[in-house]
């Protein structure tokens, strides 16, 4: 038995994937590494944050945003 592979150089892009969830966020202290729950309302991280800063004095932080994406031949359609 023979296998047979065909290659072609193809270029790719990358994109929002179409069937994605809503972006889910939190916040997370760079002062002491304490992290919000994971949310889709980004009321809700800086809501924490500010609670955070409130009780610990901790000031600084980062947005964590985790996005779907969807990697697909440059020539190739969304379906
Ligand atoms: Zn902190």
């Amino acid at each position: 038995m023979k296998a047979t592979t065909v290659l072609r150089h193809v270029s790719w892009t990358i994109g929002p994937d179409p069937d994605r969830d809503p972006p889910a966020m939190c916040a997370a202290c760079k002062d002491c590494g304490e992290k919000s729950s994971v949310t889709t309302d980004r009321k809700d991280s800086d809501m924490w944050a500010l609670e955070h800063a409130g009780r610990t004095g901790h000031r600084r932080y980062d947005e964590i945003v985790s996005v779907g994406l969807y990697a697909r031949p440059a020539d190739e359609e969304l379906q």
